[in-house]
């Protein structure tokens, strides 16, 4: 079996070490930083894991396996990673997010339901919704908490023989005439038989040469204090939920209590025009972010407009669809890549360690890939390394 070496040992990096070691490859990855950390994407305690999935039904399979796979990880390791609360997702009859979501639960069979207006005010008091509003009811939808999540993937791929190197950037990668592949780190040049890219909003710059339509976007969360009853606010009654606002704005997002009341209720914006390098993103939280986040607020969960508790600031890594990238490079068969999460990777990491593995060793995924091309953009295979 030949030497893979990963870039990047994030989410979807420390999944796909974990799986290449587990099948008995000798395994080299190098992160900049030491994951868990929270310069990237990964960072902040929660991530939403669904499955109704509004985005493409063509995730759901994906989801299945997810799922499984976070599960095994908590066998294997004794630890709670994903708690389920059921999810929300809330808007207009008309709208897209209920529409797509409920089509994705059909299609698939998922425990779900459509809830009027009156219903989501009777069972779920804390959001404020309008009579022609409706949602769809996950059963199975939840969170992940990331950071344990990635520490835990690290741990088990070390274990498995996985050889990580921390605080030991890769500066530059060649693909050589033989098909194989070297990696000059801030220490060292690596040879091996096949490299896979999984460097979050730093591909942009590692994958320059690809020329793929990444933006990196600044993303703040926030926890609020609850006015009122806090107990409305814990996983028994508050489900996560995903939320439609004016035409035009990003979908608000958020979760239940999930830590001690001191912490705060988690909420955030899918998406944000504020396009940023990771080096030089502004990880102030600006007066206006706050302002803007009460008034989504006021018009969707008026409970939680208590003191701001905390605020932090995150990265998205943007395809212009909003679907990720997973392929091999268009030129090289020996590099595989995976970038461009566009917000909602996470609950993925699992499944897509176990994709990227089999790309990189010539075993062919079980899943419907091409959502994913990297030659979907114009221009891709034009580029030179
Ligand atoms: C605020 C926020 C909320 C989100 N909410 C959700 C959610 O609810 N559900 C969900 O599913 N997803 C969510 N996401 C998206 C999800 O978190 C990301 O899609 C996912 O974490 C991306 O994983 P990654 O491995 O690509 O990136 P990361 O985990 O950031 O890992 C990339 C790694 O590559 C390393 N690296 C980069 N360049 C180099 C180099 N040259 N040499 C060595 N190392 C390098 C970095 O140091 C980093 O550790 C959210 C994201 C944000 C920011």
């Amino acid at each position: 079996m030949g030497t893979i070496i990963v870039i990047g040992l994030g989410a979807m990096g420390s999944s796909t070490a974990l799986h290449l070691a587990g099948r008995g490859h000798r395994v080299l990855g190098f992160d900049q930083f030491t994951p868990p950390h929270s310069y990237g994407s990964s960072h902040g305690q929660t991530r939403i894991i669904r499955q109704s999935y509004f985005e493409d039904p063509r995730y759901v399979p994906l989801l299945f396996r997810a799922y499984e796979l976070w599960r095994r990880l908590e066998v294997d390791t004794g630890q709670s990673l994903l708690h389920i609360t059921g999810g929300l997702m809330i808007g207009r009859a008309d709208g897209d997010l209920v529409a797509r979501s409920t089509a994705s639960a059909e299609r698939f069979l998922l425990p779900h339901e459509v809830l009027s207006a009156t219903q989501i005010r009777r069972r779920y008091p804390l959001f404020k919704v309008n009579g022609d509003w409706v949602a769809l009811w996950e059963m199975d939808a939840g969170y992940l908490h990331p950071e344990l999540c990635i520490e835990q993937q690290l741990r088990q791929a070390a274990s498995a023989g996985a050889e990580l190197h921390f605080n030991e950037p890769a500066m530059e990668w060649n693909a050589l005439p033989d098909g194989s592949v070297s990696v000059r780190t801030a220490r060292e040049t690596y040879a091996a038989d096949h490299l896979i890219i999984t460097a979050g909003s730093w591909a942009p710059q590692i994958l320059r040469e690809l020329n793929l339509p990444l933006s990196v976007t600044r993303q703040v969360v926030y926890r609020f204090e609850p006015i009122g009853n806090i107990d409305l606010f814990r996983p028994d009654r508050m489900p996560i939920y995903v939320r439609e606002m004016e035409e035009g704005q990003p979908l608000l997002y958020g979760f239940p209590l999930t830590g001690s009341n001191s912490d705060g209720v988690k909420v955030g914006l899918h998406g944000s025009d504020d396009v940023c390098f990771p080096e030089t993103v502004d990880r102030t939280i600006r007066p206006a972010d706050e302002r803007i986040i009460r008034e989504r607020i006021a018009e969707a969960l008026p409970l939680l407009s208590g003191r701001l508790l905390h605020a932090e600031t995150c990265l998205y890594t943007m395809t212009p669809d909003a679907h990720f990238v997973i392929d091999k490079h268009p030129e090289f068969s020996q590099v595989t890549v995976a970038a461009g999460f566009s917000g909602h990777g996470f609950k993925f990491a699992t499944v897509l360690g176990e994709v990227l593995a089999d790309l990189a060793t010539d075993c062919k995924p079980a899943y419907d890939l091409e959502l994913f091309s990297a030659r979907r953009f114009k221009g891709v295979q034009s580029f030179q390394h």
